[in-house]
C-alpha cells in the first residue's frame, strides 16, 4: 500500500527505532510510548485490521504471536508480564489501517481499558 505510514516504516522510508524483525514481521517501537515498554508489531503483509484476517492468514497470526514474545523476551518483560492490545476501527480508536500488535511493559495496568 503507497500511503499507508506502517508499509513505508517496514520498507525503511520513514525512520523508526527497530527491536526486532524476521521475514514476517517488523517491530518497532511506538513514537508516543503508553508504557516504559511500547512496541508495535505489524506483519510486513498489509492488512487492514485483524477484522480482515482470512483462512490464509492463520499461520502468519501464528507468527506474529512469536515475534511477540519474541519482544516481549527481547525488552525483558516476558517475566514481568505485558499487554497486547490491537485497535479495530473507529470507536477503538484504530488510527493507522495497517494491522498492528501493540505490546505494552514494564509498568502495572489496572483492569480498565477505558
Ligand atoms: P492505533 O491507534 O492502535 O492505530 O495505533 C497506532 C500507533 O502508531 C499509535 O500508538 C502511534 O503513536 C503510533 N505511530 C504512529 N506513527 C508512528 C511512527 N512514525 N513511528 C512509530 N509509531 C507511530
Ligand atoms: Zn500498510
Amino acid at each position: 500500500m503507497d500511503d499507508c505510514i506502517f508499509c513505508k516504516i517496514i520498507k525503511g522510508e520513514i525512520p523508526s527505532t527497530k527491536v526486532y524483525e524476521n521475514q514476517y514481521i517488523y517491530a518497532f517501537k511506538d513514537i508516543q510510548p503508553c508504557a516504559p515498554v511500547h512496541v508495535l508489531v505489524v506483519p510486513k503483509k498489509h492488512i487492514e485490521s485483524a477484522q480482515k484476517l482470512t483462512d490464509e492468514d492463520t499461520a502468519l497470526l501464528g507468527e506474529i504471536f512469536k515475534g511477540i514474545n519474541e519482544v516481549a523476551r527481547i525488552t525483558g518483560v516476558d517475566k514481568s508480564g505485558f499487554r497486547v492490545v490491537t485497535n479495530i476501527g473507529r470507536d477503538a480508536g484504530q488510527s493507522v489501517l495497517h494491522l498492528h500488535f501493540h505490546v505494552l511493559g514494564g509498568r502495572v495496568f489496572g483492569a480498565d481499558f477505558g
